[in-house]
């Protein structure tokens, strides 16, 4: 079995190569060939959430478990609050191949999930950036964002503005204008990405204009929410895996106030697989319900034992 640290992660997985990666594996389960098995995800208390997330990918030949969670006190002891593993093995013999740190393969595999559903569901003329949320992937959203579409301006809001100029910060990396706004003011947005660990809706549907995509990231867990159900059900919504969407995604809101139909819901590897349709006019309003499934985690940790083996990183150990 081959451990990779955290420490290596970002010399072996990019940006590019999660986009690609999470590309491939949502395609694979439209087509039938990978499947997310079902979550566990417990409250512990506190805010603090522990679970696991498994699948198998039979056309890339991956198998296995995320194992991890989020826990909201981690500022204190100076490490971020969503912390993870992911075990590989193998899909035939059942043998443990590899554990490898997924906290940074995380937030790059989540960035691009978000991103991918930006370029396919965007308009075509979208040109500026809503970010809802500045925590630890709020960055990593931005960055992955920009590499795609020619964005003009960021705009970002957050409960805790105090938060907002670290996300300034990388705009400016990146050579774009950045504006902390009111929530009202993400009107001015044509794709809007939220990222945050609230439990209750913060954007309604009179901050939202006609055209809009929104990415919507931070609701992974049962109670957490981000979007008015109102606003979700006037969507037309995809998500990364329908089971999860409705359950632990910002989607499980609005199907239990019966304002959305769980057939509705579009898993956005069809769009990718040219199986089903994406955006239909300028005017509507899509939705992406990134609830984070376990074949993204699975696709972007073998792609840093390759890297690795290919550099003779990591340490074998016998199990
Ligand atoms: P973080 O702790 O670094 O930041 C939390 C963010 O939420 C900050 O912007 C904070 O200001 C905001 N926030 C906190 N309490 C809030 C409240 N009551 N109302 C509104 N906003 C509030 O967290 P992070 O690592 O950036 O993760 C953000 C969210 O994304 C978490 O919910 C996390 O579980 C989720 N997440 C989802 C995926 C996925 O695949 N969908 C992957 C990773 C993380």
């Amino acid at each position: 079995m081959l451990i990779i640290p955290e420490a290596l992660i970002a010399d072996l997985v990019t940006p590019a190569d999660a986009y690609d990666a999470v590309m491939a594996c949502l395609t694979a389960a439209a087509r039938g060939e990978a499947e997310n098995f079902p979550v566990i995800r417990q409250a512990l208390g506190e805010g603090r959430q522990y679970g696991f997330k498994s699948g198998i990918d039979r056309a890339a030949g991956q198998m296995g478990v995320k194992a991890g969670g989020y826990f909201p006190g981690n500022a204190a002891r100076g490490i971020i609050n969503h912390q993870s593993s992911v075990f590989l093995f193998d899909p035939d013999s059942g043998r443990p191949l590899a554990m490898v740190g997924g906290n940074l393969l995380t937030a790059l595999r989540t960035a691009a999930a978000a991103a991918i559903s930006i370029d396919r569901l965007a308009r075509p003329d979208a040109r500026v950036l809503g970010i809802v949320g500045a925590g630890h992937q709020a960055g990593f959203q931005l960055r992955a964002a920009a590499r795609l579409r020619p964005w003009e301006r960021v705009i970002g809001w957050n409960l805790h503005p105090e938060m907002l100029p670290r996300l300034g910060a990388i705009a400016a990396e990146l050579g774009l204008p950045f504006e902390a706004v009111d929530l009202p003011r993400m009107v001015e947005a044509d794709a809007i990405i939220t990222i945050t660990s609230s439990p209750a809706a913060s954007l309604m549907t009179a901050h939202v204009s006609p055209g809009t995509h929104l990415a919507c990231m931070g609701t992974d867990t049962k109670g957490k929410q981000e979007i008015e159900p109102a606003l979700v059900a006037r969507a037309r919504v995809y998500t990364d895996e329908v089971a999860q969407s409705v359950s632990i995604g910002e989607a499980q809101h609005a199907v239990a106030a019966g304002l959305l139909d769980a057939d509705k819901i579009i898993p956005l590897g069809a769009v990718l697989a040219g199986l089903a349709p994406g955006r239909q006019s300028d005017s509507e309003i899509t939705l992406y319900d990134g609830t984070g499934v376990a074949l993204q985690d699975l696709a972007v940790a073998a792609l840093a034992v390759t890297r690795a083996k290919a550099r003779g990183l990591g340490q074998e150990v016998e199990v």
